[in-house]
């Protein structure tokens, strides 16, 4: 076996952790998937927009998971802070909690594990594989300020500032590691 096809079988090995029939503590597969982006998304991206194109569905889709994740108490919909007439799906501190039993967990655990030079290798290749294949499939990559064209970084090392130029907003420092649906990757 070549070894691309060996870590592909691994992979795929890997995937029943996120990719499942059925239910997993009451939520399915691409309900737990939503929740988890909405846990780890910016401000400008927790709307039903933004997690149909993370889930690659519809808005129409992504609005019915929204809604049973709502139904469930683990979301709630609130006007955005930035446009009234937008609405923003928050994750409730019930949806936190419940986050705690994410079939993903035990995966997660695993990459803990291993030593940190390890993880950032792993991290890193599969963002360059995750990026040519969305590059070859003409889908859009969802990933992190850091990573993203638009972000301006300014000031000393301890006073670093950041600014998105796509909205025009200052963003703190946490906020550059969250999820981020218009993130465009540099060229
Ligand atoms: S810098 Fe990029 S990833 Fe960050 S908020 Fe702006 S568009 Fe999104």
């Amino acid at each position: 076996m070549s070894m691309a096809i060996e870590i592909v079988q691994l992979l795929i090995q890997s995937a029943d952790s996120w990719l499942f029939e059925g239910s997993r503590s009451g939520l399915s597969d691409r309900e737990w998937m939503a929740l988890r982006f909405l846990a780890r998304a910016n401000r400008f991206s927790r709307t039903p927009t933004a997690l149909a194109s993370f889930l690659g569905t519809t808005r129409s889709v992504a609005s019915q998971i929204a809604a049973v994740l709502q139904n469930k108490g683990l979301v709630a919909r609130k006007p955005s802070a930035d446009d009234k007439r937008s609405i923003t799906l928050c994750i409730t501190g019930d949806g936190e909690r419940f986050l705690e039993r994410d079939p993903i967990n035990a995966l997660r655990d695993q990459i803990v594990a291993l030593e940190v030079p390890d993880r950032s290798r792993l991290r890193d290749t599969l963002r360059r594989v995750l990026v040519g294949l969305d590059v070859a499939q003409r889908r859009h990559h969802t990933d992190v300020c850091s990573q993203c064209m638009f972000l301006i970084e300014s000031g000393e090392r301890k006073e670093r500032q950041f600014k998105c130029r796509l909205f025009r907003k200052s963003l703190a420092q946490k906020e550059t590691s969250l999820f981020c649906a218009y993130f465009e990757g540099q060229t």
